[in-house]
């Protein structure tokens, strides 16, 4: 979401390249995580045939195995599970970008971010553009995904008609785990700004297919920013990408525009219900907001505004009128209002916790689980 590295940069081929993208990989270290991430590498180079184990039995046929025991680093942030998430994403995303005309010219690098934080970032290049993703997406994503799809299969097993009664809806969702672990996530993400690391959010086997195809919708659009990034800095190299007369906010609108495009052709390409009805990157910033009130709760400050960048809030509802005016059927719009009603939900039950928390002693820690690790 944040073009980080705002100037063209003339990145140059072999090793010197690499050098320099390791240099940037460094900056978007946090202070404090560096260990974390030292961590990660270690249990993975450990456990490496465990996972590659796990990989041949629960994903037969998926490669993944081998992936797993062929990876070799590029580079001392390389991160495997990022690469297999994003590089392919990305090869994704241009393909479509491409199909509609509107593509970055120059190739386009995925290189992992080891910044902890939701956003990706962008590096334009004259020569080779870099995206950086990394675990600080992915992790967002997934346990913000496995929330939502609880909370969908949970009301799930309601009547037709309970299902259209939002006292019913309420009644339903207070009484499993998925307001409580809403706000877990909140409440951790109120203290780091981040999920990485933040252990296991326990959900039933059969709700994978659904956790993935919502988690997907949401990287997807992600990515798709990003590349949007690279489109405009082809086209106004000298302003950032920012057309003339424009501002960064609009710019950065413009960019949402072309990246819920391409995710309504994902969606139409995968058979991805999520992102053909965008219901992905709503959530996605639905919970960036529910993430970011709670550290104006527990914080007791409002924080200013970005001067670059819109609020989830305005992106959250430039997503909605965008579904609209793209000409979504009553149908589309039904599921897209029951999805957000239900996040809704969630987030004024988050909202309360958080005051509740804040009224509370304040010695009291912010609600944490048993910190377990999640692969
Ligand atoms: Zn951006």
């Amino acid at each position: 979401m944040i073009c980080v590295f705002g100037r063209l940069t003339n990145l140059s081929a072999g090793d010197e390249c690499q050098r320099y993208l390791e240099y940037l990989q460094r900056t978007l270290v946090r202070e404090g995580s560096e260990e974390f991430l030292q961590g990660q590498k270690q249990w993975f180079e450990k456990n490496r045939e465990a996972i590659a184990q796990e990989y041949s039995t629960k994903l037969k046929g998926s490669g993944l195995a081998t992936s797993v025991m062929t990876y070799s680093a590029q580079g001392e942030y390389d991160d495997f599970f990022s690469r297999q998430i994003f590089e392919p994403l990305l090869a994704k995303v241009l393909a479509i970008a491409s199909n509609m005309g509107v593509s970055p010219e120059r190739p386009v690098r995925f290189a992992n971010s080891p910044d902890v934080a939701p956003s990706a970032a962008a590096l334009p290049s004259t020569s080779e553009h870099v995206l950086f993703a990394g675990l600080g997406t992915s992790a967002f994503c997934n346990y913000w995904a496995k929330v939502f799809s609880a909370a969908i299969a949970e009301v799930s097993t309601l009547s037709k008609k309970k299902r259209q009664s939002t006292p019913e809806l309420i009644k339903k969702l207070r009484a499993g785990p998925v307001i409580m672990d809403a706000a877990r996530l909140a409440g951790r993400y109120a203290l780091s700004e981040s999920l990485v690391g933040y252990g296991k959010l326990e959900q039933r086997t059969e709700l994978l297919p659904v956790r993935v195809l919502l988690l997907n919708a949401m990287e997807v659009f992600v990515v798709a920013h990003e590349v949007a990034h690279f489109v405009a800095h082809e086209e106004f190299a000298d302003t950032a990408g920012i057309r003339p007369g424009s501002t960064s906010k609009q710019h950065e609108m413009e960019c949402d525009a072309f990246a819920l495009a391409v995710c309504t052709e994902y969606g139409v390409r995968e058979k991805n219900a999520f992102a053909f009805q965008l219901i992905g990157p709503l959530l996605f910033f639905y919970a960036l907001r529910m993430s970011e009130r709670a550290i104006t709760v527990l914080s007791g400050k409002d924080r200013s505004p970005s001067e670059s960048h819109p609020t989830n809030e305005e992106r959250f509802r430039f997503a909605l009128d965008f579904l609209k005016s793209a000409g979504a059927s009553a149908h589309i719009l039904k599921s897209v209002t029951f999805a957000l009603d239900l996040a809704m939900i969630i987030g004024s039950h988050v909202h309360l916790i958080m005051e509740e928390i804040k009224s509370r002693d304040k010695d009291e820690p912010v609600p944490a689980n048993d910190g377990e690790r999640e692969a």
